[in-house]
């Protein structure tokens, strides 16, 4: 069985490194001229992390940071609103680490487990035809390919999916993002736990990346304009300084430090019922577009590789649409809880100060409450490769 991954992103790269573990033959097509120029802070929860570490073999991915806190403040002032443990105390709880690093970092150490020659650059999707036997893949530079199952990790809006004829259509959440660095002397003055300030429309997340060597932040703001999907587009630094005007002085002295941000709008789409389209299967965010605001959308991804590449592994034996809808079936649920949370967090974030933004901070602060920020075994204590077991069982 030949496999063709379109996309060398996070879940590109990770299900084929489990495909290849597994022995199967598998090629990687990716757009870009490189595979890991661009992005910066990703989280890696205990959920996914115990993947990298149990799946494909990596115990820690290099300049990765495990922020002793999840601490959640108030916009003006800073007080704590809640506090969770993490560092050694997640690994305790979760059986993993809560890891902050940078997009590149993990992509690296994934890729550095492939054989050579797996992963070819500068091939842009441009079309896919299915029959009977296989899917004929053609690329803007003229190359056709004939694969037996195509993995489409190819982002949000899935050229594999358009080229089949599926909507790739995203909701807009009505939010945007600035994502900019730091100096990592303001980590000194301002500490090494993972920082979510809230305030009225609007939040700020901070956590050191690379070592220590970079402050990562992420600011949310309202909009109403439909900002670029694309990570890499120039943002203002003056536009997300004013809009941050009179917070706290930690989250001015972030942006003040800053001299360039990107900006990109966020967008979510409802997952559909299966997630396979005949001999062409969807992964990460080509499925299932998360809003940023419960951290899982690098983990979402890895959740799928690992599932994916465990149940496909059956195909040759029990059929590619039986393991394929298997693979629909253990995932489908879980993505739609974890979309549904990231949605909810939205409104919760960005209450306007007043008896429900109270009632909300007395919720999270109080240990006893089932905040979904704090009670979080299902997601972080939750090992995906049972689901993917339970399922094979079932074939
Ligand atoms: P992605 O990471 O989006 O990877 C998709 C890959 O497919 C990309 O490499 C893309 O170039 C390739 N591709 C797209 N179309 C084609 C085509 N037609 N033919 C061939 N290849 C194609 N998340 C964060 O939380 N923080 C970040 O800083 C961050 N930076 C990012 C930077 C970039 C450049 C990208 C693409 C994504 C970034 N993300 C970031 C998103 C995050 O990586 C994903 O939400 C998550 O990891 C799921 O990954 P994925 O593999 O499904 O998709």
């Amino acid at each position: 069985m030949h496999i063709v991954v379109i996309g060398a992103g996070v879940g590109g790269i990770a299900v084929a490194l489990g495909l290849q573990q597994r022995g199967l033959d598998v090629s990687v097509y990716e757009q870009a001229s490189a595979v890991t120029a661009v992005g910066a802070g990703v989280i890696i929860a205990p959920n996914s992390h115990r993947l990298l570490t149990d799946e494909w073999g990596i115990d820690a991915v290099p300049g990765g940071v495990q922020p002793p806190t999840l601490h959640l403040r108030r916009w003006q002032d800073g007080t704590t609103i809640s506090e969770q443990q993490l560092g050694a105390v997640a690994v305790q709880r979760f059986g993993a680490p809560y890891v902050a690093m940078h997009r590149a970092d993990l992509i690296d150490a994934l890729a550095a487990g492939l054989e050579p020659g797996t992963v070819s650059l500068r091939k842009r999707l441009t079309g896919l035809v299915q029959d009977d036997k296989g899917v004929t893949v053609s690329f803007e530079d003229g190359r056709v390919e004939r694969a037996d199952l195509v993995i489409a990790a190819d982002g949000t809006r899935s050229a594999s999916a358009a080229a089949l004829g599926e909507s790739t259509v995203a909701r807009p959440s009505g939010f945007a993002a600035y994502r900019g660095f730091a100096p990592k002397q303001l980590i000194a003055e301002i500490g090494e736990s993972h920082n979510t300030w809230l305030g009225p429309n609007q939040h700020f997340v901070h956590y050191p990346i690379s070592g220590g060597e970079l402050l990562n932040f992420v600011a949310i703001v309202p909009t109403t304009r439909q900002e670029t999907e694309a990570w890499s587009s120039p943002g203002e630094v003056s536009d997300v300084r004013r809009a941050f005007t009179g917070w706290d002085p930690r989250v001015r002295r972030i942006l003040d430090a800053t001299e360039e941000v990107t900006l990109w709008g966020l967008y979510d789409r409802p997952v559909r019922d299966r997630l396979d389209l005949g001999r062409v299967v969807l992964l990460g965010d080509a499925a299932h577009p998360v809003l940023p605001f419960f951290a899982q959308g690098a983990s979402l991804a890895l959740e799928d590789a690992a599932v994916l590449s465990a149940l496909v592994v059956d195909a040759p034996a029990l059929g590619l649409d039986r393991v394929l809808s298997a693979y629909s079936r253990v995932r489908v649920p879980r993505i739609r809880k974890v979309q549904d949370a990231s949605f909810r967090n939205a409104t919760m974030f960005h209450l306007p100060d007043g008896p429900e933004q109270q009632q909300r901070d007395a919720f999270l602060g109080d240990p006893a409450s089932p905040s979904p920020l704090r009670a979080n075994a299902w997601l972080f204590g939750h090992d995906v490769r049972d689901d993917a077991a339970a399922a094979r069982a079932d074939l």
